[in-house]
């Protein structure tokens, strides 16, 4: 049974061309040639990038040019999440990927976009920005994928699948047999957002790289890192998904400051790993507290992530009060499915009980 199957998957891996997809601009391109390319050895006389000789007005010198593939960096990483240096793509912020993938892939004024809301905000704004129609199929009432009508709405034109998970803002999963669905059905190329993937107990989809030419889980270290100020966003794919989007990357996309200070800070994994913990717990007790107050919040969704998305009677009122008292949430009641809906970030243990001292005196009055 399991042997007939895989037969058939390799078949279609076999028929999927990435090249197909690729832009005719794109693949005509001849890429800009960076002087730190081109002449990578150490220890000479560097006299080919402009850059100023006698160095920079900082105590420590950032004055050549940073290396433009983070070789480094990317060892680190491809350490942490065993894979090759090859199928790691680092961006200025999983924004930059984002919008990458969209100019690799999608002919304006042509192609489209799916994507299922309530979800990230982002996939959209770049597709206005890139001139890329967005197909929307809306999750279910349970927040779950709607298979049949996205394997119904894929035509042609349909480039890219847009999956956020856990998806921000509903904070759900989606499961392994949803993704693999539309994987196995789309021939163009499905990413997975995994922004908040580090506060979830399901695995990474980052081990179905191997059998999905087509699949690219998306990263950052903006949330469970930390790091949200340095700005790193991180693709993992294919080698050739890869090599597209290195094609047309700006040439030192990920600063020499950012490049340092981000290998330091992967250096602490440890540390890292007890502030999720932390947070996970601050989530659970947070959960358990709105229970409290079933006069102001209905109903507290399950959460994957590090927010909290809350079903409540007077969003823009509560939101308005919490402000007063100096509390910022995200007002999410506008968004399809989230009628009535505040979303709120996981804070520290004592931020976490004054917003409930303030939801308590709220209900008082
Ligand atoms: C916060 C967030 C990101 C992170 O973006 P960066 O540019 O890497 O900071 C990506 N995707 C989703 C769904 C997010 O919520």
């Amino acid at each position: 049974m399991k042997s007939l199957e895989s037969k058939r998957k390799k078949k279609s891996i076999r028929n999927f061309n990435i090249e197909r997809l690729v832009r005719k601009n794109i693949r005509a391109l001849k890429s800009y040639s960076s002087a730190r390319e081109e002449f990578t050895a150490v220890g000479s006389i560097h006299l080919d990038a402009n850059e100023n000789s006698y160095g920079g007005p900082l105590e420590y010198n950032y004055h050549r040019y940073p290396d433009p593939l983070q070789k480094e960096l990317k060892k680190k990483i491809s350490t942490l999440k065993e894979l090759s240096l090859k199928q790691i793509f680092l961006g200025n912020g999983s924004d930059e990927v984002i919008d990458l993938l969209y100019r690799v892939f999608c002919r304006p004024g042509k192609d489209h976009v799916i994507i299922c809301p309530p979800t990230y905000g982002m996939y959209e704004v770049c597709a206005k920005i890139n001139d890329v129609e967005v197909k929307r199929i809306p999750l279910q009432e349970n927040f779950q994928l709607d298979i049949s009508s996205i394997l119904a709405g894929i035509d042609n034109y349909s480039r890219l699948i847009f999956i956020c998970s856990p998806n921000n803002p509903t904070g759900n999963d989606f499961t392994r047999e949803n993704v693999n669905e539309i994987l196995e059905h789309f021939p163009g190329i499905m990413i997975i957002d995994e922004a908040y993937g580090d506060f979830s107990k399901q695995p990474s989809f980052i081990d179905m790289l191997g059998d999905h030419p087509n699949l690219v889980v998306v990263q950052t270290l903006s949330k469970a890192w930390g790091l949200a100020a340095l700005r790193v966003g991180m693709a993992f794919a294919g080698e050739t998904i890869i090599q597209w989007i290195n094609k047309i990357k700006p040439p030192y996309n990920i600063s020499g400051s950012t490049q340092e200070l981000t290998l330091r800070g992967l250096e602490a994994k440890y540390s890292v790993d007890q502030k999720i913990r932390a947070l996970q717990k601050e989530r659970n007790f947070l959960t358990c507290s709105f229970l409290k107050f079933p006069d102001i919040i209905e109903k507290t969704y399950p959460s994957s992530a590090n927010f909290l998305l809350v079903k409540t009677k007077a969003p823009k009122k509560i939101y308005s009060y919490l402000i007063q008292k100096g509390i910022v949430l995200r007002d999410r009641s506008a968004e399809e499915l989230c009628e009535g809906c505040l979303r709120i970030t996981v804070g520290t243990h004592k931020e976490n009980q004054l917003l409930i001292e303030a939801l308590e005196n709220y209900q008082k009055s």
